[in-house]
């Protein structure tokens, strides 16, 4: 009842903004222009449309494009959301209507169509974490998540999506790394260029998210992270770099943090500099939601627009922004270019030609939900099988399924991109209820999936509060599944890596009972596990998303082989890590201080290889159930392009697939670590079979870059390439190339 008002109202505000220019709406949904709206003339480039636009603007109509407002009621600020935007949604623009230009809806998207907290969140489809999908391996998976999600939002009425999140995972303890792609810069920023890509296919924008090295949630608002240009071109900002050429987000979200001394969101370097100027993003810039921080300073240092009023301090990009553009403090020119940014996108991506309305009711949930589950098969990761544990056998007589709320659900992570299921909290009693909460366990049910596939088996479950009720369980049990949850979220990070509330006792406690015991984690990232070799199997399921509990039955009963490979290092300890004790003060709010990002661009496994570390898993690790063999590795340079070919085979029993992973390491040059992940290209290969692939290497994973210079330096020397299974793959195969000296622009591109 209550969706049904808010559907009618939304309508009406669609009407009321896009009826009144007089525009006619073609069969293909396009909007034909009037002769006094050239701008609307769909056959114009997007560059000159935005163009005429700003042209016909008032300054007032300007202004109103670049103030953002929260789209929800802010109780603390006693202030309401305004009447055009959607209940419990993060953002709204008002547009422009006398001219054509459409309302900004905006909805956090990061891993689906997600709601602020409140009593009418909108049920959305959620995807597993980030961290699963950028396990895939799999662009194509990115991508339709991506365009899942950006159906969905559509359906809802939104067409701008808060996503792209592609944060470098320097710090595992980070509560957000759920939400991002890990800690290689390669593959992180293909993954979230593929999502976002295939959110922005829906006629809508996406943004890419947190510009730049907001890596740690703790201190968020006040810490600074210092560290030297080259490094953060070739970790962080290359993720950035990579994520915006394969995506071309129409926006960019800077982050909350200071970076060397400046705010994010008023730092010209990082704005003007390198986002508008040597990567030539066309597009706008808004801040995240409270991270503007003045007027004159964060317009001149390029921030196209502020964000979710009232959550900064002041309205600075209201009246105090005319005031500053009125004398010339905030160039004339300077508007034009932040209403030009944003209609450029609204122009080139489809949201003024193809105008969002709401119609939920056309969502395919079942539909949505297989994008989900396949994404979540795609990015489980089997860590460890050496007794053959896994897949279970069908003939198990007695199963104990202990822990995690698998009798109810999966888990989520929390804070601004959580998405609400259709059938409610399967857990509403966790704590806490509230931001970043609520603790959310998707109504997907592990045990429910289990017993439907033995149906004539004994599947009981203990919940894991009494320790020796479950042993004893155990004890009498074939088989033991152990759900082992780590809530992690926005606004937080985990003191250490273990598992809270005593879960290592109790894996360790059933692992003495009944040695063989699977561990199934759903975790917002690496853990540590020192039960490890007391266990017969470890499946590291994430957050698995709406249909988690199908997923995991799936990959447990061997339906679909585990073909997840690790996004980020699993360190044996915190004593392994650059910062073995987090920075911050968790307790002080506006406390500030110094993040020093030591370790430069030896992000991960980079830093485990520097310092000669043995992780507890490495990077790009994962089994699966059959076996796999690399053969005929053969590179060849031209022009400086490296191109690796080879043969992957599937030397087991059962279909599956490998990622295949090129690792380069100089011989002579020096880089900042050993090696870094060159290429991928995960290949499905049938038992006995062999396939061919090949991976071209962009020629910025070669070099080294020079600040001074703005290129990217490929030295002379040879290179050895390495095709493995991880980044510490004992049956690599590799092979030496050799290369000139080179090169290369900016970008990557070769200079003239
Ligand atoms: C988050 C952003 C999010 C925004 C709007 C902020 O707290 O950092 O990622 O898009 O809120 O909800």
């Amino acid at each position: 009842m209550k969706l049904k008002t808010k559907i009618s109202l939304l309508s009406a505000a669609v009407a009321l903004c896009c009826g009144s220019v007089g525009a006619q709406t073609g069969a293909a949904g396009e909007v034909a222009a009037p002769a006094s709206m050239p701008w609307m003339n769909a056959q114009l480039g997007a560059e000159e449309r935005a163009r005429l636009a700003v042209a016909a603007m008032t300054l007032d109509e300007k202004l109103k494009l670049v103030y953002g407002y929260l789209g929800s009621d802010m109780e603390s600020k006693k202030t309401t959301r305004p009447a055009p935007s959607y209940k419990q949604s993060a953002g709204f623009i008002y547009g422009v209507p006398r001219l054509g230009i459409p309302n900004l809806w905006e909805t956090d998207a990061g891993v689906g169509v997600a709601s602020q907290g409140g009593p009418d969140a909108r049920p959305g489809t959620a995807l597993p974490s980030g961290l699963n999908t950028a396990a895939t391996w799999d662009l194509q998976t990115a991508y339709a998540g991506g365009a899942m999600i950006g159906a969905e939002a559509r359906s809802y009425g939104f067409n701008v999506l808060l996503a792209g999140g592609v944060n470098l995972m320097r710090e595992p303890r980070n509560g957000r790394n759920f939400e991002y792609a890990g800690e290689d810069p390669l593959l992180a920023g293909k993954i979230v260029g593929a999502q976002i890509k295939g959110i922005q296919s829906n006629r809508i924008v996406s943004t890419l998210k947190h510009y730049a090295l907001n890596d740690q949630e703790t201190n968020r608002t006040t810490l600074n992270v210092k560290i030297d240009d080259r490094s953060a071109r070739m970790s962080d900002l290359l993720a950035l770099q990579i994520a915006n050429e394969e995506g071309n987000p129409g926006a960019v979200m800077c982050s909350y943090n200071r970076v060397n001394g400046v705010y994010a969101c008023e730092n010209s370097y990082l704005l003007n500099e390198v986002l508008k100027k040597d990567w030539g993003f066309k597009g706008w810039v808004m801040s995240d939601w409270g991270a503007t921080h003045s007027t004159i300073p964060a317009a001149n240092a390029g921030l196209d627009q502020q964000s979710g009023m009232p959550f900064d301090l002041a309205d600075y990009f209201g009246p105090p922004l005319k005031e500053a553009v009125l004398n010339g403090w905030v160039p004339q020119a300077r508007l034009d270019d932040m209403v030009r940014r944003i209609l450029h996108a609204m122009f080139a991506h489809g949201v003024v030609d193809h105008p969002v309305a709401p119609a939920p009711q056309s969502i395919d949930f079942g539909a949505h939900a297989a994008v989900s589950r396949k994404d979540a098969q795609e990015g489980m990761v089997l860590l460890k099988n050496s007794t053959g544990a896994l897949p279970l056998n069908r003939s198990a007589k007695k199963i104990a399924v202990i822990g995690g709320y698998a009798d109810r659900g999966v888990l989520a992570g929390g804070g601004s991109s959580l998405v609400y299921p259709a059938g409610g909290n399967a857990a509403p009693e966790l704590m806490p209820k509230t931001w970043p909460g609520p603790v959310m366990v998707y109504p997907s049910s592990p045990l429910k999936a289990i017993k439907a596939r033995l149906p004539s088996a004994t599947v009981a479950y203990a919940d894991g509060s009494d320790r020796a009720a479950a042993a004893k369980l155990a004890r009498e049990s074939d088989v033991v599944l152990v759900f082992a949850t780590q809530w992690t979220g926005e606004g937080f990070d985990m003191p250490n890596l273990s598992l809270t509330d005593k879960q290592d006792e109790l894996i360790a406690s059933v692992a003495e009972a009944n040695a063989n015991t699977v561990v199934v984690l759903e975790t917002g990232g690496p853990v540590t596990m020192p039960w490890l070799p007391k266990v017969s199997a470890v499946l590291e399921a994430w957050y698995p998303g709406s249909d988690g509990g199908e997923a995991i039955a799936g990959v447990l009963f061997g339906e679909v082989n585990p073909s997840g490979r690790l996004p980020a290092t699993f360190p044996a300890s915190e004593s392994q890590l650059p910062r073995p004790a987090l920075d911050g003060f968790p307790e002080v709010a506006d406390r500030r201080f110094d993040v020093n990002y030591n370790e430069g661009a030896a992000v991960g496994y980079k830093w485990f290889d520097l310092k000669g570390l043995t992780p507890l898993f490495p990077f790009g690790h994962g089994l699966s159930y059959t076996e796999f063999a690399f053969s005929d590795l053969a590179a060849s340079v031209k022009g400086g392009v490296v191109r690796a070919s080879f043969t992957v085979k599937n030397t087991g029993k059962v279909a599956g697939k490998q990622v295949a992973q090129v690792y380069i390491s100089p011989l002579t040059a020096r880089w900042e670590a050993p090696k870094r992940l060159a290429g991928f290209q995960k290949v499905a290969v049938q038992p006995g079979a062999g396939v061919q692939a090949s991976v071209t290497v962009d020629p910025r994973l070669l070099a080294m870059y020079d600040s001074a210079s703005k290129t990217w330096k490929v030295a002379k020397g040879d290179y050895k390439l390495t095709l493995a299974a991880s980044a510490a793959d004992s049956k690599a195969v590799s092979t030496v190339v050799h290369l000139d000296a080179a090169v290369y622009d900016v970008n990557g591109k070769p200079t003239r």
